[in-house]
């Protein structure tokens, strides 16, 4: 069966081709970019596109699920990172089966609702009744639907050895990298279209030991699986690095073996020129944050210049106690906002950000499967509907979804399969999702006492 969308009001392919047309969909693969009123190929079906603009379905290139269930929480207000993690890691240790499945469920719906077809999630919270946090979530993310890239974190650096957690949420190193080796075995797919990978993703330098980050990515280039951690976030980052390894951030990354062209960082705000062009040299990867980078006062990731150098650059809305939302079409908007701060207004368009949450996140995997129109690629799409009140008046369709805020999608497709159509998740009740997120919460931050 071949599905027409027929006549969007505009394309926005990612690349240099055009499809005014619309796209013929065959299975779960995009068959043919129509340049003409019709398509060449034959179709069974269509959709009519006429009050939508057509996209790539937007790819997260960073998240932590759990974080949903501590969105807004008071004793977290107004700080900067190390105190606001400090505030958080105490309600964190609390997290149980129904915390990971609940959280999970809604990240993942509040994402698809976005616009978003692919996201990761970095989860580094194993407190010792939750040894399979990621068997939840992974079982979470193929009842849903969407395509995942699950990376299994990790924190063993407690506060009694100088690292920032507390000891109720590290773990020991070598049952994380055998836990890390079963998930890898258990449930990395390789090749297009994969819908599930993993990935390996120690926390941070301030919550594992250099031990553990060398024999993590020894581990996953045995396997032949991506690197992942947070670098670069604040200036505080940079004191604990001098102070504990004696070298800035990115000196120490390339120390334990991690400044190579399988890693993505998330944020990586605070480097040097030199810095950025022996990242560009090793083609290490950036998952931009903007909005994070904003609530918490961190600092402005410098996208262009790390691009120009060779760095792949994508986009991630964070965990959602530091965005607080889960929205990747706002974060699209937050990013445009954002480095045109730093850009100036010619220096950073809507394209330039719309990039960033599509062929940038696909670069950052490494994958070639999704990320544009084109064919051959996923049948990884998002319509956006301008037929609401803030567009209205609006001119350039695909600039609108930007500056007007476009913030939830008319219809998502993920690997050929509808999971919004007309604004509403096609498998999915919303308001069970809805109270069971609310009773985890509560239920959490109860067990705090
Ligand atoms: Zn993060």
């Amino acid at each position: 069966m071949n599905l027409w969308i027929k006549h969007p009001a505009a394309v926005w392919t990612g690349n240099d081709e055009a499809a005014p047309g619309g796209v013929v969909i065959s299975g779960s693969t995009i068959l043919e970019l129509v340049t003409g009123s019709e398509p060449e190929s034959a179709w069974d079906t269509t959709l009519d596109a006429s009050d939508c603009v057509l996209l790539p379905g937007l790819i997260n290139c960073h998240h932590h699920f759990y974080q949903t269930l501590t969105r807004a929480v008071p004793a977290a207000l107004n700080k900067e990172l190390f105190d606001w993690l400090v505030s958080l890691y105490p309600i964190w240790a609390n997290l149980d089966e129904e915390s990971i499945v609940a959280s999970t469920e809604t990240a993942l719906c509040e994402l698809m609702l976005s616009g978003c077809t692919t996201t990761t999630d970095h989860h580094y919270v194993f407190p010792s009744r939750l040894n399979h946090a990621i068997d939840l979530q992974a079982e979470v993310a193929k009842r849903l639907g969407i395509r995942a890239i699950l990376t299994r974190g990790s924190m063993s650096l407690g506060q009694d050895q100088g690292g920032l957690p507390p000891a109720s949420v590290v773990q020991r190193e070598d049952a994380i990298l055998k836990d890390s080796e079963r998930l890898v075995k258990a449930y990395h797919q390789t090749g297009d279209g994969a819908m599930l990978q993993i990935a390996l993703a120690p926390c941070s330098p301030f919550s594992v030991t250099e031990a553990l980050m060398r024999d993590t990515a020894i581990l996953a280039r045995q396997h032949g699986v991506l690197l992942h951690t947070h670098l670069a976030e604040t200036g505080d980052e940079n004191d604990f690095c001098l102070e504990t390894f004696g070298c800035r951030p990115l000196d120490y990354l390339d120390r334990v073996g991690w400044l190579a062209d399988d890693a993505w960082l998330a944020h990586g705000i605070h480097f040097t020129d030199d810095e950025i062009r022996r990242m560009g040299q090793a083609g290490i990867a950036v998952s931009h944050c903007p909005s994070s980078n904003m609530i918490l006062a961190s600092g402005i990731c410098r996208t262009k210049e790390l691009i120009a150098s060779g760095v792949h650059v994508g986009l991630g809305v964070d965990g959602s106690a530091s965005n607080d939302a889960s929205n990747m079409m706002q974060e699209v908007r937050q990013a445009f906002l954002l480095q045109r701060l730093r850009y100036g207004a010619a220096g950073f368009s809507h394209e330039d950000a719309l990039s960033l949450a599509t062929t940038g996140g696909a670069a950052l995997f490494r994958r070639k499967d999704i990320g544009e129109l084109a064919v051959g690629r996923q049948a990884d799409l998002a319509l956006f509907s301008l037929d609401a009140l803030r567009f209205a008046g609006g001119s350039d369709p695909v600039a609108s979804l930007v500056t007007c805020g476009a913030h939830r999608a008319e219809h998502v497709m993920i690997a050929g399969e509808w999971r919004v159509t007309r604004g509403e998740l096609t498998h999915v009740d919303l308001a069970a999702v809805k109270a069971r997120q609310r009773s985890a919460a509560a239920s959490l931050l109860h067990r705090l006492g």
